[in-house]
Parts: C-alpha cells; sequence; structure tokens
C-alpha cells in the first residue's frame, strides 16, 4: 500500500510527531533524521512523508519524490562537509531492511568498504 499514513508504520509516526527524530532537514514532500543505531560517523535517514513500502513502490508510483530525496541527501552532505557519501536503499528482508516506509540511508564521515556486506 502507498502513500497517506500507514497505521503501525514507524516512519510515518516519526513524521507525523508521534514518535520523537531528530530531524536534520526537511521539504514540503521529505523528512530527514539521524539513524537511531549510526554506523558511520553520519548516518541519517532519507524518507517521503507519504507512505511507500520501498523504492520500487516510489518508482511504480512515478518516482518524482526521488529527485527531492536526492537533493535533500545531497544537502545533509554537504552541510556535515564530507568529501564522499554513500546512499543505500535496503530493499526486501534478504537486503536488510527491516523498517517498510521507504528511506535512503546517507552514510558517511569515514572509508566505506566495497561491495556492502
Ligand atoms: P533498514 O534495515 O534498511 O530497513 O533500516 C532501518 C533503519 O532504521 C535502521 O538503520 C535502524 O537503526 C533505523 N531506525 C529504527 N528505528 C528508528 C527510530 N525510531 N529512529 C531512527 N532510526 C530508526
Amino acid at each position: 500500500v502507498s502513500g497517506g499514513y500507514q497505521n503501525g508504520c514507524l516512519f510515518c509516526r516519526i513524521v507525523a510527531g508521534e514518535v520523537p527524530a531528530t530531524q536534520v532537514a526537511g521539504t514540503e514532500r521529505v523528512v530527514a533524521f539521524r539513524d537511531i543505531n549510526p554506523r558511520a560517523p553520519i548516518h541519517v535517514l532519507v524518507i517521503p512523508r507519504e507512505h511507500y513500502p520501498d523504492v520500487a513502490a516510489v518508482a511504480a508510483d512515478g518516482g518524482d519524490v526521488l529527485v527531492e530525496m536526492a537533493r535533500v541527501a545531497a544537502d545533509v552532505a554537504a552541510r556535515a562537509g564530507v568529501d564522499g557519501w554513500r546512499w543505500v536503499f535496503n530493499t526486501g528482508v534478504d537486503a536488510g531492511q527491516s523498517v517498510f516506509h521507504v528511506h535512503g540511508h546517507v552514510l558517511a564521515g569515514r572509508a566505506m568498504g566495497w561491495p556492502p556486506g
């Protein structure tokens, strides 16, 4: 299911202000907040305010909010003053997705291994 507020969705609750988060950026359609379990010195999650389960669902709906998400991710990285950053969409259980409201992880502030584990 896509769009709107989905009952029981943790990140919809963060968008609604029902669950606290440390917001670092926001636009009309997008919110960015710190990951509660950071895996790098900079670890920010960039999400659309509207509910989509994963990036494939965003694309299937036209995908234009992805551009706004990319702009917010780039702004977060630019403000952090880092030389490079990684943007990760874990998509599906095998990829390690645990929250089914699409989120791009912005990871930066340390050297990144390749390929990801
Ligand atoms: P993923 O495993 O790709 O679905 O990523 C979900 C991410 O959400 C993980 O990195 C978690 O640490 C993070 N997370 C879970 N709950 C919260 C929360 N309440 N506030 C901020 N980040 C969270």
